[in-house]
């Protein structure tokens, strides 16, 4: 339990910024920004 690793993901495009799990971080790596749809790095996740 706890082991979910959560990141503040924010766009370098539109700016919109929330917080994703692994799993929510590697589709938006895969697929990018959901709302923008911009091409992302994990740079864009601290
Ligand atoms: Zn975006």
């Amino acid at each position: 339990m706890g082991t979910t690793q959560h990141s503040t993901f924010v766009c370098p495009e539109c700016t919109s910024s929330f917080v994703v799990d692994d799993d929510k971080r590697a589709a938006l790596v895969e697929h990018g920004c959901v709302r923008c749809g911009t091409a992302l790095t994990p740079d864009a996740f601290a």
